[in-house]
């Protein structure tokens, strides 16, 4: 194994960091959040340049209207650009490999290529109340009707519903079959009748999150991703693309930074915390720092290599969202009472940046398949034990 980047490699990099220079608002550069109301087209604005370098559908073959990157430029990008805070698009590394997988002649034609230059936005509808991690217990239900299916159901969780154009959505189709059997995979226009938002503002003080409703929801069978009761396997694909080592890392890497700033810069500020035990956590962060980046530099170059993976993308899912929870906390720990100070304080340090990623890392364990999941995984297909 060899993980020194190539020279071409090292020259992507630089190109990305000068695009973001250049073209990332300072301010959400600074931690601002991206999909504020105030600060949506400016986000819109930069996706859509990201679509102009073919660089939102960074892995899809170029034919799709992506750049066909290998899976190290691809970690590369991930990053940079987690770790400069910038708006990507989630969805499109996620609906669109599924799309290209199995998606038919008409929804390539009609979704591909409007995903890449950011025409439309998409959000994820698979979560709902009863259906998180074990996520084939949906309930949400599609029934045939001529050419069409109706919808009815709730979904949960849904990560910028309220800005979304499209959702891509699993449904219940046969009631009847084993419970990851009867599930089909559909896209659906978000204006549609019978569709209704609520929000959902998390701990953090964003509404992100949102409950999505279906009522009598009418879509075309032609709106289905792969064969009837097939969508289980194609949401897997779907899925395989939400683990990523790179942007863990780019994301614990931006957080020791962020802590490392407010320490230095409050250099004999009473009441903040100077001492060998925070400067020795410190070190111990930059340590586990390290190995997040040599899990996550290895994950690419098994793409990269094609070899097999059965635990490893558990393992720096696992290690890098549960590190961004101790950065977090050790930043809390040397605020001292001033980590309670938040955004627009007088009193908080980088405008209450760390205190900002304490309460938002609290979710990262938990999406992308919760950390207690990924336990299960490296037990039962790293370690080979037992099930339950
Ligand atoms: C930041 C964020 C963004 C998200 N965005 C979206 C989105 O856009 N679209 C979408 O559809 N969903 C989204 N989700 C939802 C996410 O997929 C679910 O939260 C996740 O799958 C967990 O499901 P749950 O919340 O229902 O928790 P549950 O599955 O109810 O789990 C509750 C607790 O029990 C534990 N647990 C569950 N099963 C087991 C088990 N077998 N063994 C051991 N422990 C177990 C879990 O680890 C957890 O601690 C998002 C979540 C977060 C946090």
């Amino acid at each position: 194994m060899d993980f020194r980047f190539t020279p071409e490699q090292d020259a992507f990099r630089q190109e990305i960091l000068g695009f973001i220079r250049q073209e990332l608002p300072a301010n959400i550069r600074g931690g601002d959040f991206p999909y504020s109301d105030k600060n949506f087209d400016a986000t819109m604005a930069f996706r859509k340049k990201l679509g102009q370098k073919k660089w939102i559908g960074i892995g899809w073959p170029k034919e799709y209207g992506g750049l066909g990157a290998t899976h190290m430029q691809q970690a590369i990008f991930h990053e940079e650009m987690v770790y400069a805070n910038a708006p990507l698009d989630p969805q499109a590394y996620q609906v669109g490999p599924a799309i290209i997988a199995y998606g038919s002649d008409f929804l390539k034609k009609k979704f591909l290529a409007a995903t890449a230059s950011q025409e439309l936005i998409w959000c994820q509808g698979f979560s709902e109340p009863n259906a998180g991690s074990d996520l084939a217990n949906l309930q949400t239900s599609a029934v045939a009707d001529g050419d069409d299916f109706i919808i009815n159901g709730q979904k949960i969780w849904t990560s910028l519903g309220h800005k979304a154009t499209w959702i891509h959505v699993l449904v219940r189709t046969d009631p009847k079959a084993q419970k990851h059997k009867g599930i089909s995979y559909f896209v659906v226009d978000m204006q549609s009748p019978g569709v209704t938002i609520r929000p959902l503002v998390n701990m953090a003080d964003l509404h992100e999150f949102n409950e999505v409703f279906f009522t009598n929801v009418r879509v075309p069978r032609q709106n289905m991703i792969g064969e009837l009761n097939a969508g289980w396997y194609v949401a897997m694909t779907t899925l395989e693309n939400e683990r990523s080592g790179a942007r863990d890392l780019g994301n614990c890497r931006r957080m020791l930074d962020e802590v490392l700033r407010i320490y230095q810069s409050t250099k004999g500020h009473p009441g903040i915390r100077h001492d060998a035990v925070a400067r020795h956590r410190l070190a111990e962060m930059a340590i586990e720092l390290a190995v997040t980046r040599q899990l996550a530099n290895r994950i690419s170059w098994m793409h990269e290599h094609k070899a097999p993976m059965t635990r490893e993308p558990s393992i720096v899912k696992m290690f890098g969202t549960d590190l961004q929870q101790r950065i977090t906390q050790l930043g809390m720990q040397v605020q001292g009472l001033y980590g309670q100070a938040r955004h627009g304080s007088p009193r908080a340090f980088e405008d209450g940046i760390v205190s900002h990623e304490y309460l938002h890392a609290v979710s990262t364990p938990i999406s992308a398949g919760s950390n207690e999941v990924q336990r299960n995984i490296i037990a039962t297909r790293g370690l080979g034990l037992p099930r339950g």
